[in-house]
């Protein structure tokens, strides 16, 4: 008795599978259903019970779809009372990231927020004209990436570890996301955080083994020619051929010039580790390091006149174009770097 009980249900659902097999394999979300739902949205095997008219608020290609009158009668599909529309070639990830923002926006960290989240929601709210979500995922992932080098020393001021970390774990998504969407500009940033996080160029690209073609030539590049600049500008001055420091009137030059020399040295040593972090970092003296109050002046202008050369040319060196361009620049143009030669 107790077995045929027990098949009987299991009968009916091999039926119901036959009859419509995409039905039957797909599971309940548990984190969007809700009970006064009024639409089954189905995403790859998961149904998500939600409402029509906050969906029709939001997107006017929802709101075209649900004025279409349902055949009557016809309630082949239904699950729970509700009609399903199946969302071909979306994926859960993305709609999660859309119905996370509709129904509990404040999930989403305003700092440092999760870039594969923003991704859904920039990725959906395009297919579906959901703007209002397009424009607040972008506003969010531009405000990590600071426009001027001021606007990124008041962001970094207690440390670049935070923006690094962020960078560095979801580069890959960002370069992505960059490439797909044509946000151009935030990609200079991006490529010198990661690059510089990483001790070198070789396990940087040990690292990141899924970036683009794209992004990958644009690193190698990028690096390669901040190099030139941050020793023939920022550094320049720690060449014993140069006659910048000591100052003319520096009153005690054979100590400055021993500071000089120290200050050489641990620039060729973060050279040749490929530390790329010197190009943007505030100069800060070694230990010993120890010049005249004239002298470190004259050295923190130099720097200071190179880091903001460097930032200046930061789309150019990953880009090839500078940063008025690359805001400039359609979304379905490629940056100069990128396109055939
Ligand atoms: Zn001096």
């Amino acid at each position: 008795m107790d077995k045929e009980r027990e098949s009987s249900p299991s009968t009916n659902r091999k039926r119901d599978a036959l009859e419509n097999e995409s039905m039957t394999v797909a599971r309940r979300s548990e984190k969007f259903w809700f009970d006064d739902g009024s639409v089954v949205l189905q995403v790859e095997s998961v149904q998500y019970r939600v409402h029509r008219s906050i969906l029709a608020s939001y997107s006017p290609v929802f709101n075209d779809l649900f004025r279409v009158p349902q055949p009557e009668g016809d309630r082949s599909g239904w699950v729970d009372g509700c009609p399903t529309v199946c969302m071909a070639g979306d994926t859960t990830r993305d709609w999660e990231s859309v119905l996370g923002f509709i129904y509990k926006p404040s999930s989403l960290a305003l700092k440092w927020p999760d870039v594969g989240r923003l991704a859904g929601m920039m990725r959906l709210g395009k297919k579906y004209q959901i703007d209002d979500i397009f424009a607040e995922a972008l506003a969010r992932l531009r405000a990590q990436f600071p426009r001027t080098l001021a606007a990124r020393d008041a962001m970094t001021a207690g440390g670049n570890m935070e923006l690094c970390e962020w960078i560095s774990k979801y580069f890959q998504v960002i370069t992505r996301l960059g490439e797909e969407m044509g946000l151009w500009s935030i990609l200079p940033v991006a490529y010198y955080m990661a690059a510089s996080y990483e001790e070198n160029i070789p396990s940087f690209i040990l690292y990141y083994r899924n970036l683009s073609p794209n992004s990958m030539r644009s690193v190698a590049h990028g690096t390669a020619a901040i190099w030139d600049d941050v020793v023939s500008r920022s550094f320049r001055w720690t060449k014993p051929t140069e006659l910048t420091i000591p100052t003319i009137s520096c009153a005690s030059k054979p100590k400055c010039t021993a500071a000089r020399t120290l200050a050489l040295a641990e620039v060729c040593a973060k050279v040749g580790k490929q530390d790329a972090g010197i190009a943007l970092d505030v100069w800060k003296r070694g230990a010993g390091c120890e010049f005249c109050a004239e002298c470190l002046r004259a050295a923190q202008t130099a720097c200071e006149g190179g880091r903001a050369y460097i930032w200046d040319h930061l789309a150019r060196y990953f880009l090839g174009d500078n940063w008025e361009k690359l805001e400039d620049t359609k979304s379905d143009v490629l940056p100069a770097i990128w396109r055939p030669r």
